[in-house]
């Protein structure tokens, strides 16, 4: 299928764009200066349909990579989608999308573990109070490599957090970093347990949440 662009004007994207880069840059502590991201917007559902070569879920708006990042126009918003349209919140979509093209550079094209991916792209986008606060963990690491379905997004933001509140920023961006020499779940795992100290598993990750809450 061939697609036809034009450049669009619009102010609140444009200077929504700037100011997550700006955080994001801080976030991850990569320069970006050159060949910045550019945003390309979905008119409709069935845009996003065609350019996916799939019908879509009405949740999904928005993904990334390289230096793009698509997403459904804000003035569709509530019309094309299940989600409520507020500046907030679209601020937020594009960071989120932005946020995974920095982890993208940084684990030098790996996108697993997509816990990991979802998980900081929440995390840094400020979209983890969304969910519902979690007792425990039972789920996020079933999503190593397997991406279905939106399920995940609900522990994985639980998890980078209380990672990132334990041990700080420093190590999660280590282990990323990582992942560019990283081919397996076991050898991740392994490099895991090299950086935190201790094995990736629910009984240490509710062990360490346990500790938290008191
Ligand atoms: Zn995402």
């Amino acid at each position: 299928m061939i697609f036809e662009l034009k450049p669009k004007r619009d102010t609140l994207i444009e200077n929504m764009r700037k100011k997550a880069m700006n955080e994001l840059k801080k976030f991850w502590g990569i320069r970006w200066e050159k060949n910045i991201p550019r945003i390309i917007v979905w008119k409709t559902r069935k845009d996003i349909n065609n350019f996916k070569q799939q019908q879509t879920k009405d949740w999904f708006i928005g993904e990334a990579n390289g230096r793009n990042v698509f997403l459904l126009d804000r003035k569709n918003f509530d019309k094309e989608s299940c989600h409520k349209y507020s500046n907030e919140k679209y601020y937020k979509l594009i960071k989120h999308e932005l946020s995974h093209l920095f982890f993208e550079i940084l684990s030098g094209g790996k996108e697993t573990p997509y816990w990991l991916n979802e998980g900081i792209t929440l995390y840094s986008a400020d979209q983890i109070n969304q969910f519902p606060p979690i007792n425990g963990f039972s789920n996020f690491l079933t999503y190593h490599s397997n991406s279905g379905g939106d399920i995940y997004f609900k522990e994985s933001g639980f998890a980078v957090e209380l990672l990132i509140k334990n041990f700080g920023k420093r190590k999660i961006l280590k282990l990323i970093k990582s992942l560019s020499t990283i081919n397996s779940e076991k050898e991740f795992k392994q490099t895991f347990k090299k950086i935190y100290g201790f094995n990736l598993n629910y009984k240490e990750m509710n062990k360490l949440l346990k500790k938290c809450r008191k």
